[in-house]
């Protein structure tokens, strides 16, 4: 199957499947999207979730975050991973939204990019969700997922994903294919054992694709290794028979 028709059922698939898929991290505006995105970074969305209603009571906008300690909204977050850092990059990033933006998260990568904590990932996402610009997030269910279906093709960096990603997907679906991969991954193409037999991409999957060719493979490489043996034994019980018949006529 060529790449052009894998990315064509894929987002045939999911357009009609999954025409509305989303973040499952709770926000109300842009800057609860920004302070969650940055949270969940090597953390569950989940996680993120039981933490924010109170996070967002004591910091309702990037004003009061901006006006607090990197010690106090520790007190916020010390269940999610790298609560520390994570703790100094909010009051940085919320210092910088309210000197250089207004307070207003801005749309532009770059733009998201010069605050702490935000990096290439949580900029693409903030701009993809926020304002549907067509550029993808990749994180590590999106890095898997695209390989898997061959979507991409040597590509060993998420940058390198991101890129191809971006240049074959239509345009006005990179926004939404982004959660696309994400879920997918989230919940049947995970990383330790994938489940294809739930999967309703197998048609086009090329890691499906190579495992059903590995497993026709082996089976025949097991019926050839059988009929092998069966012949030996055969021939050796052949040989013993003659040897046998000789000794009898020698008696
Ligand atoms: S068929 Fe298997 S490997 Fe392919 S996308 Fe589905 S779960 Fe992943």
């Amino acid at each position: 199957m060529l790449r052009k028709e894998r990315y064509e059922a894929f987002v045939d698939y999911f357009s009609t499947h999954q025409p509305n898929a989303e973040t499952e991290l709770n926000y109300s505006n842009p800057y609860e999207l920004l302070v969650a995105v940055i949270l969940s970074a090597q953390c569950t969305d989940k996680r993120i979730n039981l933490v924010t209603p109170k996070f967002f009571e004591r910091f309702p906008n990037p004003q009061q975050l901006s006006t607090s300690t990197p010690e106090e909204v520790f007190e916020y977050i010390r269940s999610v991973s790298y609560p520390n850092n994570k703790a100094k990059h909010l009051v940085g990033m919320a210092k910088k939204l309210m000197l250089d933006f207004n307070g207003k998260v801005p749309s532009d990568v770059n733009d998201l990019q010069t605050m702490p904590g935000v990096g290439r990932k949580t900029a693409n996402v903030i701009a993809s969700v926020i304002y549907n610009a067509p550029t993808m997030a990749v994180d590590t269910h999106v890095f898997r997922v695209a390989n898997r279906i061959g979507l991409t093709h040597n590509a060993k960096t998420p940058l390198a994903v991101e890129k191809q990603l971006v240049k074959y997907l239509p345009e006005d679906k990179i926004y939404i294919a982004h959660h696309w991969l994400i879920l997918h991954g989230r919940y049947i193409c995970v990383a330790r054992n994938p489940k294809c037999n739930i999967c309703p991409l197998t048609g086009f999957c090329k890691y499906y694709e190579q495992s059903q060719t590995e497993t026709a493979l082996k089976k025949l490489e097991d019926m050839k290794r059988k009929k092998e043996l069966q012949i030996k034994k055969r021939n050796l019980a052949a040989k013993m028979g003659k040897a046998l018949k000789k000794l009898e006529i020698r008696k």
